[in-house]
């Protein structure tokens, strides 16, 4: 059950935003902006308005080139912040209505290139995003680094005086979301490289907020809040899986940046060295604009693993993740998913709900869908990345004695893993690491 209303209206904002761009006669770039996380370098323009571009990658010496049309003051560069080892130097050129900006890398990295439209306190932006895929593969081997635990916070919908929805046959969901929680927390607990966190462990009253609060507390990868649905006619029926919606989670980095007593939280131990506060702001800005990104893409996802095996064993309401804005879903910084797991308000649906048997398929198709995720895509230093670095890639140069030194196995091993008859090994052959 939810309160809030889940249509979007989509359409308005891009007719403003559309009018907007059209009234701009000429452009400007204000800043360029550099920062260097470790899976991602981002370089962000800062323009007058919405930007035309084109961009295109050139290799031998490798760079990136960005082609700017409808601009003035194109014969200066504009300041620049930030550092990265990808990025040797930033150029440009320009004529009266056109620029163009190099950016010289010190190594291939292909680039995804988007414009962000202005979204308090930020104006225009032209994005440049250099995932870091290469330079994890080239880290010391991975069995030497400690490997975290994937934390998944499970947040049982309602409780005490809020019993959420009710059935036809007058059960809570309340009382249903808790049981699913419960076993869902099991099975992640048993599998190695995961952990679960009950956001709710019996049946009391928990705010919402406090629900994010306590995913965050546990630094957890992602929130998954199960509810039922409902609905004033007995039809609807099925499951939908939710994602935070891209308006409010930047409206909710606008409301963040705001207040300045969370930066420090935010920003972890940096801030307490930053005296000035206008760096501290920016600093903020861009960790919250990474995280959003990051949470969104995380959480759409995970959202479309869990809607994958949810509908093998239950029918869909909705075949995609749904975007808005209510229960957990309301913090850019932390990935959030609410599971409808089916409509309380369907008699079959209730009844399914109400069966010990359902509710542990269900708890099983999240669990599957949540592993699969994080199987695909797992945070740089959790037990997941790790399993799955234990692949190795030949490059230029290497031989298996190399590997197995690096590796800290030895050739025997490493050759009877790959069934390999001889020592020799080409370029991009892919070798297991035992
Ligand atoms: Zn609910």
């Amino acid at each position: 059950m939810k309160n809030n209303n889940k249509f979007l209206s989509c359409a308005g904002l891009t007719i403003l935003w559309f009018f907007s761009a059209l009234s701009y006669a000429s452009n400007q770039v204000q800043s360029i902006r550099i920062w260097p996380s470790p899976d991602n370098t981002r370089v962000v323009l800062d323009l007058a308005a919405a930007p035309q571009y084109k961009s295109f990658s050139l290799n031998d010496p490798d760079r990136l080139v960005i082609d700017l049309s409808n601009i003035t003051g194109s014969a200066t560069l504009p300041a620049i912040s930030g550092d990265s080892s990808l990025i040797k130097a930033i150029r440009s050129s320009g004529d009266d209505s056109s620029m163009r900006i190099v950016l010289d890398l010190t190594r291939n990295v292909k680039p995804t290139v988007f414009a962000l439209t202005p979204t308090a306190p930020y104006g225009h932006r032209l994005v440049i995003d250099f995932p870091e895929q290469q330079r994890i593969e080239s880290r010391p081997p991975p069995s030497i680094r400690a490997a975290r635990d994937i934390v998944i916070a499970i947040d049982a919908g309602h409780g005490g005086e809020d019993p959420g929805s009710i059935g036809p046959s007058g059960i809570y969901e309340k009382n249903l979301t808790l049981p699913i929680a419960n076993r869902l927390a099991e099975l992640i607990n048993k599998e190695p490289g995961m952990r679960a966190v009950m956001v709710r462990t019996g049946d009391y009253f928990i705010h919402v907020n406090r629900r994010t609060e306590v995913a965050r507390g546990h630094q957890a990868d992602l929130l998954v809040s199960i509810h039922a649905d409902a609905f004033t006619s007995p039809q609807p029926k099925g499951a939908s899986v939710w994602v935070l919606s891209l308006r409010r989670a930047t409206t909710e980095v606008g409301r963040m940046l705001e207040q300045t007593e969370r930066h420090s939280e935010l920003l972890g131990g940096v801030a307490e060295i930053i005296r000035d506060s206008a760096n501290e702001r920016y600093l903020a800005q861009t960790v919250l604009d990474l995280s959003m990104n990051h949470s969104m893409v995380t959480a759409y996802q995970a959202a479309n693993q869990v809607l994958g095996e949810l509908g093998t064993i239950t029918s869909l309401h909705q075949a995609k993740p749904q975007a808005a804005s209510f229960g957990v879903l309301k913090s850019p910084d932390i990935p959030s998913i609410l599971v409808e797991v089916g409509f309380i308000s369907n008699p079959n649906d209730e009844r399914q709900l109400k069966s010990a048997s359902h509710q542990a398929r269900l708890a099983q198709s999240l669990h599957r869908a949540l592993k699969r995720h994080f199987q695909l895509a797992p945070p740089a230093d959790s037990l997941f990345a790790q399993q799955r670095a234990r692949e190795h890639k030949v490059q230029a140069g290497e031989s298996l004695s190399l590997l197995a030194q690096r590796y800290d196995v030895s050739v025997d091993a490493l050759r009877s893993h790959n069934q390999l008859s001889n020592d020799s090994i080409r370029i991009g052959q892919v070798l297991r690491i035992p």
